[in-house]
């Protein structure tokens, strides 16, 4: 079954966090046949060697330019190119991939991310920040170019699959469902001491430290909701949360007559990867199948907007529109990074993206800018980044 044939040529942007190790390893669990054309990391010289090693790519490339001697080094008498910095990360993925992985963490995946989109590529989305900081011109652009999106993030892989063809009209509701994180039953006064250690240890999922932080506020919910806004193109009065600590259920869609549709399956990436990676086929490989006797029980909870706050942000965030989303985003990528490195307490994360939203819409900052999407993005990315160091620097949060 589902032998796709001739191989697909892949890009696998991020190939070395948790999403990018995750869709190699679906590849060697399923024997599909790829022609890797692109790897690309961050800073990861080692396990970006390793892999480029196992899967010989035509070029391995490395975000961090001080890092690519190194790279060269590993690769010596391989016949895999070495390559670094931001334009040659973008260069990977323009080089003619039939599938491309974008799973970059933060809006670093934003350029890369549209520059697949503009080549007609299907594009296997787990890089939720590009599409909070431009989603209408990341899709606009992916369908002028004949390419398509396809949602990696689990939620919205469920909601995807669940969706029938032009059925958006009669869908009355999306609802995603959330783990509610490490700090789930946890009073704010022991929020307010959590370590990153404690936040980064997800009871569900394993996945790379700056989504870890996003799913402890839930923060990761917020953009999610803005994710789903954007792809299946629903107003965000008509997107709820249900938190769901088993994460069995991954979405939901409510129909006009009442009917609501969910898909289910074990906690594991690897499953809304493989079907981005073979929609509307299926992918056959070794995946553990879902045991509901042995869950016994499923439960649900609604979520709690005092301990986190950061959903309404991020539905406020939407309702400003122009470059809130975009502010937001690089706002939380300037907290969580903070937070991580023990600067601000786990409770200031969330103030600090709420002071800097609130600063910018005082400046006059947010409203949509003229031109590019890209540039716009990036603009609205750098300044409220720019802002968010100092709201963190001197911890001047809006309460
Ligand atoms: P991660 O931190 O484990 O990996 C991130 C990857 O991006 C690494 O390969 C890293 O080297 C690379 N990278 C980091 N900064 C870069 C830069 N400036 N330029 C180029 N490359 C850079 O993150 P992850 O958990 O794999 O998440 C990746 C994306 O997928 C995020 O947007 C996340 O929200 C999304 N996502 C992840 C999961 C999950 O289970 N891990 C689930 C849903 C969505
Ligand atoms: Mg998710």
């Amino acid at each position: 079954m589902a032998v796709l044939t001739p191989a697909r040529k892949v890009v696998v942007l991020g190939s070395t966090g948790s999403i990018g190790v995750s869709t190699l390893d679906l590849f060697e669990q399923s024997g599909v046949a790829v022609e890797i054309l692109a790897l690309t990391a961050g800073r990861n010289v080692e396990k970006l060697a390793e892999q480029a090693l196992r899967w010989r790519p035509k070029v391995a490339v490395i975000d961090d330019e001080s890092r690519l001697d190194e790279l060269r080094q590993r690769l010596a008498g391989s016949g895999v190119q070495a390559a670094a910095g931001a334009a040659a990360v973008v260069e990977a993925a323009t080089m003619g991939a039939d599938w491309v992985m974008s799973a970059i963490v933060g809006a670093a995946g934003l350029a890369p991310t549209l520059a697949a989109a503009r080549t007609g590529a299907v594009i296997a989305l787990a890089n939720k920040e590009s599409l909070v900081c431009a989603g209408p011109a990341l899709l606009r652009t992916a369908r002028a170019s004949g390419g398509k999106v396809i949602p990696v993030d689990s939620e919205h892989s469920a909601i995807f699959q669940v969706l029938q063809d032009d059925c958006l009209e009669q869908v009355s509701r999306l609802i995603l469902t959330a783990s509610g994180g490490p700090f789930r039953t946890w009073d704010k006064t022991a929020m307010a001491q959590a370590t990153p250690e404690q936040a980064v240890a997800h009871p569900n999922w394993s996945m790379g430290a700056k989504i870890s932080v996003d799913s402890a506020t839930m923060m990761n919910k917020g953009l999610e909701m803005i994710e789903a806004s954007y792809l299946f193109d629903t107003p965000q009065e008509r997107i709820d949360v249900v938190i769901h600590p088993q994460s069995v259920i991954h979405s939901l869609v409510e129909y006009a007559d009442g009917s609501t549709l969910a898909q289910l399956g074990p906690p594991d990436m690897r499953s809304p990867i493989s079907c981005a990676f073979s929609w509307p086929q299926r992918l056959s490989w070794p995946a553990k199948r879902l045991d509901l006797a042995a869950y016994g029980q499923l439960t649900f909870e609604a979520p709690d907007h005092d301990r986190f706050p950061t959903i309404e942000i991020a539905r406020e965030a939407l309702r400003l529109g122009g470059g809130a989303p975009a502010a937001m985003n690089a706002a939380n990528e300037v907290a969580v990074a903070a937070f991580l490195d023990r600067r601000i307490g786990f409770l200031d994360i969330a103030r600090a993206v709420t002071g800097t939203l609130e600063r910018m819409n005082g400046l006059g900052n947010l409203a949509e800018n003229d031109g590019d999407a890209l540039e716009s993005a990036m603009m609205t990315d750098a300044s409220a980044r720019r802002i968010a160091a100092e709201v963190v620097g001197h911890k001047r949060y809006s309460h």
